[in-house]
């Protein structure tokens, strides 16, 4: 067994990464490590869980509490037990994949544990969507959003997106800026629709670039032409030694304010 760490760029995540370091029994791995302890916030976990897809995380926050960690900065020593001792829990996490390709004929494929955008800010994107080979709707706008429950409160929610219960298995389409007229009629209101379904996003602009993004990653695509979303379950291993509940993350988040 053999771990590696991914901090925040603070003095505090530095501080708790050196008294955890010194009393870990396994060894050091930057490149193929079983674990990997994330110290900071969310986004920490998030780059983490995109540096190392195949490892077993174990999130503290540092800061104020968010939605990921399962241990906070109080907890180190329960957390240095349950590794040194094997005695953690595993949360199997469910993300989103999606594979897109250009003109050009490239072709990528990408993860994300909160949510994929396709957004093009300079101009309005123009857009076929479907779902299930079925014709959706004819988008035009900034872009799309669309998230997993964990992701729904994050972009998702700015967007005027559901906070949605994790123990749903389901995706969330929400729109970023769409634009409507009688030549481009679109839902408006968030959709959320069942894991088995595939989004398939279709250019409908040829000369325009996009962003796709997978969580904090972004890729510019020039002469985008379709993207494919899909459901993935259990792909992300997150480390626990007490479950916290849905509403717990909920509360502690968003409602409960700091002392
Ligand atoms: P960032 O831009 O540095 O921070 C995004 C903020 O969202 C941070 O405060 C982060 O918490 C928080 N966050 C991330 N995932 C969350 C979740 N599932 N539930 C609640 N809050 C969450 O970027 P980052 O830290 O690398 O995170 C990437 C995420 O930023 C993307 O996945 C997207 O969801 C979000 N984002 C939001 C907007 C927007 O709301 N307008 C725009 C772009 C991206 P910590 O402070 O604990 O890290
Ligand atoms: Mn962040």
């Amino acid at each position: 067994m053999s771990y590696t760490f991914v901090i925040k760029d603070d003095r505090n995540s530095y501080e708790i990464k050196e008294y955890i370091k010194n009393k870990i029994k396994l060894d050091i791995d930057d490149t193929n490590p079983d674990i990997v302890i994330a110290i900071g916030g969310d986004g920490t976990i998030l780059k983490a869980v995109h540096q190392y897809s195949n490892a077993t995380i174990f999130g503290i926050h540092t800061g104020h509490l968010g939605f990921f960690a399962n241990y906070d900065s109080l907890e180190v020593d329960t957390l240095i037990n349950d590794i040194n001792n094997n005695e953690y829990k595993i949360d199997y996490l469910d993300s989103l994949e999606a594979s897109f390709e250009d003109y050009n004929g490239n072709k990528y494929n990408e993860f994300a544990l909160n949510e994929f955008t396709i957004i093009c800010p300079p101009r309005t994107l123009m857009l076929d969507v479907y779902i299930d080979d079925e014709y959706f709707e004819k988008f035009r706008g900034t872009g799309f959003a669309i998230s997993t429950p964990y992701g729904s409160t994050a972009y998702n929610k700015s967007l005027d997106g559901s906070v949605i219960d994790t123990s749903l298995q389901v995706m969330q389409l929400t729109e970023i800026a769409g634009l409507n007229s009688n030549a481009y009629r679109t839902l408006q209101s968030p959709l959320i629709i069942s894991n088995e379904r595939r989004v398939r996003l279709e250019d409908k602009s040829t000369e325009t670039h996009v962003f796709i993004t997978a969580d904090h990653k972004s890729y510019k695509v020039d002469n985008f032409k379709s993207m494919f979303i899909d459901y993935k379950k259990n792909s992300v291993k997150m480390a626990y030694h007490e479950q916290i509940s849905f509403i717990k993350r909920i509360n502690r988040t968003f409602i409960i304010s700091k002392e």
